[in-house]
């Protein structure tokens, strides 16, 4: 009998069909299915080398990916230009990835510019956004020839300030759409209007190449309305004596984690007790939505912008460019992270905590009052001697390695088909896009967990290679 079955703490009898925890199976890329469930050894070996937590970061998912967003924008037969949100994850090979899949690079830092050129994205292929960037780095992006959008007058007088000989600094202006009227990020129409102004009167010392915009949330509808609000100003800027040719539009295409059947299923389902701190989530990423990202785009070009007019019709027609800088769905599939189990502990409460080698940051939902709401896949050390006492199923949540009551993977509980054993594997699978490196730190003085980078050989093989 093992220590923790000795205390008179009963644990929660496993519960019966009624009280289900409705599954969230992953939606899995069937590569990485096949090195999960073909290669198991190898993930073992692979953590046993480089430690636990350990991403696998896919960059060949950003080229399948960027694949089917230019579908449907060459559907549309709209000119357009990719440009990836690099802040959604730190890999250097998903950079390269996006790079090599002819996309540009969206950075609002220098370190992020830096692995933009590394990666081979020259000036014409960077697009600098962000509310606050510093002088220093305005000036090595003028000095590169890189495209900036402009968040604000004060910013736009920062440039002029330290522009120098500089001439033709290229720049897009930001536009904060109505729908985002309290928001801190760029310009409503009348700052817009002063900029342009500011802009048509510098001669040659900008090359004005259009406007920016990027919302929260994930309606492509509400960046309907916003390319509507922009023609206006547009047309203003034309009459300035400007020619703008590109529209970028930002990010916030949608990524589907789970189906969207079984996340209404479970959403209908959920319930606080479901969740060890007795709490459903306060907010949740739209983990099971319906649209994909090539739908998203699709719904945006064919949104009405005035009758009978669509977005699609209206770029056509003026012959502008359409830039886009997904983020999280350029990286749609691109990673997983494993953790290795140290113990499961039963709880005087009766719920079982599965402590994994590794921390919540890495897996950072739970910081922002929110979930991942996906199961973990089991990967075991010993398929044939585990199983747990009488290979019963336990229910039970995941807590990181740290001394911090907050540091838990997951508050809602997973029913396991079998206790988990030191030594297995737990996989979150679609990490990359703000996931698995959000919130990585030193805590504890534990290392920053490795990326490695997986590609697929022409005979199907997988090929590892440390990532930066
Ligand atoms: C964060 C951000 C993006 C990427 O957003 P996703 O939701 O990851 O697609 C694109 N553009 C700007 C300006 C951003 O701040």
């Amino acid at each position: 009998m093992r220590t923790a079955d000795r205390l008179s703490v009963a644990p929660k009898l496993f519960p019966g069909p009624s009280d289900r925890i409705p599954p969230l199976p992953p939606i899995l890329d069937p590569a990485i299915a096949r090195l999960i469930t073909e290669h198991p050894g190898k993930l073992h070996a692979l953590v046993e080398m480089y430690g636990s937590p350990l991403h696998l970061v896919w960059p060949e998912r950003v080229t399948d990916n960027a694949a089917a967003m230019r579908g449907t924008l060459e559907r549309h037969g709209v000119r357009h230009r990719i440009f990836y949100g690099a802040k959604a994850n730190k890999s250097q090979a998903l950079v390269a990835g996006a790079v090599a899949a002819g996309c540009g690079v969206d950075v609002s830092s220098l370190p992020e510019f830096e692995d933009a050129v590394r990666a081979g994205a020259g000036p014409e292929r960077i697009c600098a956004t962000g509310p606050a960037k510093t002088r220093a780095f305005l000036g090595v992006l003028i000095a590169a020839g890189a495209l900036i959008a402009i968040d604000s007058l004060e910013e736009l007088a920062d440039i002029e300030a330290i522009a120098g000989e500089a001439r033709d600094i290229r720049i897009l202006l930001r536009y904060q759409p109505r729908s985002a009227a309290r928001s801190r990020f760029g310009m409503g129409t009348p700052q817009l209007m002063a900029a342009i102004e500011c802009v048509a009167t510098a001669g040659s010392l900008f090359r004005f190449e259009g406007f920016h915009v990027h919302l929260g949330g994930y309606d492509p509808e509400t960046r309907v309305r916003a390319f509507r609000e922009l023609l206006p100003l547009i047309e203003f800027a034309r009459l300035r004596g400007l020619q703008p040719e590109t529209i970028d539009m930002g990010g916030g295409l949608p990524v589907r984690y789970v189906e969207s059947e079984a996340y209404e299923a479970a959403l209908t389902a959920q319930k606080p007790h479901h969740y060890h701190n007795n709490r459903s989530p306060a907010g949740l990423y739209p983990y099971g939505g319906t649209q994909s990202a090539a739908d998203w785009i699709e719904a945006f070009l064919s949104g009405h912008v005035i009758v009978g007019r669509t977005v699609a019709d209206v770029l056509n027609a003026q012959g502008l460019t359409l830039a886009l800088e997904p983020g999280r769905s350029l990286v749609d599939q691109a990673a997983i992270s494993l953790f290795r189990v140290t113990r499961v502990k039963l709880l005087g409460d009766g719920d079982r905590v599965v402590f994994v080698e590794g921390a919540s940051f890495s897996a950072c939902e739970t910081w922002f009052s929110s979930e991942f709401l996906i199961d973990p896949i089991l990967v075991r050390q010993n398929p044939e001697t585990s199983g747990g006492p009488m290979g019963a199923p336990v229910r039970a949540f995941i807590a990181g390695h740290s001394c911090l009551e907050e540091d838990v993977l997951t508050h809602r509980l997973i029913d396991f088909a079998a206790e988990p054993q030191p030594g297995d594997l737990l996989i979150s699978a679609n990490t990359a896009g703000y996931q698995m490196d959000l919130l990585e730190n030193q805590f504890h003085r534990h290392p920053l967990p490795r990326r490695i980078a997986v590609t697929t050989a022409p005979d199907g093989s997988f090929q590892f290679a440390t990532d930066l």
